[in-house]
């Protein structure tokens, strides 16, 4: 008995509460970042958030329908009237026809329509290939489900007008059998790229080649610039069939607390998306959804005027850092700007946001939080421009001290 009790005492010492998985990713930066603007009263120019109102006729029409008791569960898949506008607007503004019974799956924000994607399409072992620089959340969303990150490198450009590229011969190399899927963002967050018709279609042909699904994140499909085009990957011949589309409410409408997004699929994968989304979370806040149906209704002219917003925004806040000293990758779209911050002498990224936040008033993005090998982004620091006109100017005044250092 003796014998016994220790055996099982030694057995429970070695036991671990906690799942592998988790060991292998942290926390998200970009969040922490937020907190510690908050403690240090800094202005936040880390997380992608607008500061300023949502459009009133969109807030509206989630008020209309609380106060219409539009309070309990929505049909698990997505309310039929959100469902609907999607299908239609996919239409219209990128020439798809979609299904929106069987081809639409509305989640939680597009961060559960890409984690239940990724769980209803990956299993152990499987290969999922992420351009880096990438939005943190891709790297731990492929390991919560099982996949295995195989990273491909987008470089920065060589002058400050220049495009962000990747070499053909890696990206290749990256697609083999276990390959199940390429995770693509664009609009690019965080190096502001926007994908070309030309990328994309060299993609799509090693896609095909390999039998290989595209998830694809186009959240900033409405915020580009400089006349440059979104192009949805599903609207690439032979695309539709292998390709999911992440989309949702957040950006679009300056939503980003609403957590309203969608995933738009073959009706077999949309299958298993629904699945996963309806044990995962049932389903997204119902009356919030019926203000989705109503937002995506808004005129042409609600989406020009989004995007002029965020490219003045732009052209406020690329000069303020140029002069500080930072070099800035301009982006074509999305609403961040990538720097290099090597003119300020930091041993790396991460002690001079801290600095920044600290000292300076200014919260950003340690670059290495983009990386799969923090190295990758010790000499790199990301800046959101979706804030008023008076924050920026204040990260402006605050950023003069930094010049003076
Ligand atoms: N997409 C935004 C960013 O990159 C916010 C992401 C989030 O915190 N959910 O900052």
């Amino acid at each position: 008995m003796l014998v016994w009790l220790t055996m099982a005492e030694a057995a429970l010492q070695q036991k671990s509460f906690l799942s592998g998985k988790v060991e292998h990713f942290t926390e998200s930066v970009i969040r922490e970042m937020t907190r510690q603007a908050m403690l240090y009263k800094a202005v936040n120019l880390a997380q992608g958030f607008p500061d300023f109102p949502a459009p009133r006729e969109v807030k509206e029409s989630a008020q209309e329908a609380i106060a219409g008791d539009i309070n309990q569960y929505a049909i698990t898949w997505g309310a039929k009237n959100l469902r609907d506008a999607i299908a239609r607007q996919s239409q219209v503004w990128q020439g798809i026809r979609v299904d929106p019974e069987t081809e639409i799956t509305v989640c939680c924000g597009s961060t559960e329509a890409i984690v239940s994607t990724l769980l209803a399409v990956c299993n152990a072992g499987d290969e999922v290939v992420i351009f880096e620089p990438f939005y943190e959340n891709y790297g731990p969303d492929a390991i919560i489900s099982g996949a295995k990150p195989r990273f491909v490198k987008l470089r920065p450009p060589a002058t400050s007008d220049g495009e962000w590229t990747f070499d053909e011969r890696e990206l290749r190399a990256a697609f083999h059998n276990q390959t199940k899927a390429i995770v693509l963002n664009t609009p690019n967050n965080p190096s502001g790229k926007v994908f070309t018709r030309g990328e994309l279609e060299l993609i799509r042909d090693l896609c095909v080649e390999f039998n290989v699904l595209a998830i694809t994140d186009e959240i900033y499909q409405h915020i580009v610039y400089d006349g440059t085009e979104h192009i949805s990957v599903a609207s690439l011949d032979g695309m539709q069939e292998r390709t999911v589309t992440i989309n949702g409410m957040s950006k679009t409408y300056s939503v980003t607390g609403w957590r309203v997004g969608w995933t738009i699929a073959p009706p077999e994968i949309t299958n298993a998306i629904r699945k996963v989304h309806d044990f995962l979370t049932v389903g997204a806040p119902a009356p919030l959804q019926e203000a989705g149906a109503a937002a995506l209704g808004l005129p042409p002219a609600y989406y020009k005027q989004l995007a002029e917003g965020y490219r003045v925004r732009r052209d406020l806040l690329l000069p303020v850092l140029e002069s500080t000293g930072f070099r800035c990758f301009r982006p074509r779209g999305a609403y961040y700007v990538m720097t290099d911050i090597s003119a300020f002498g930091f041993p790396d990224d991460v002690s001079f946001t801290n600095y920044l936040v600290r000292e300076i008033g200014v919260a950003a993005v340690p670059g290495s939080s983009f990386y799969s090998n923090p190295r990758d982004g010790a000499r790199q620091v990301r800046f959101a421009f979706c804030k008023r006109n008076d924050t920026l100017n204040e990260a402006a005044l605050r950023l003069q001290r930094l010049r003076k250092r």
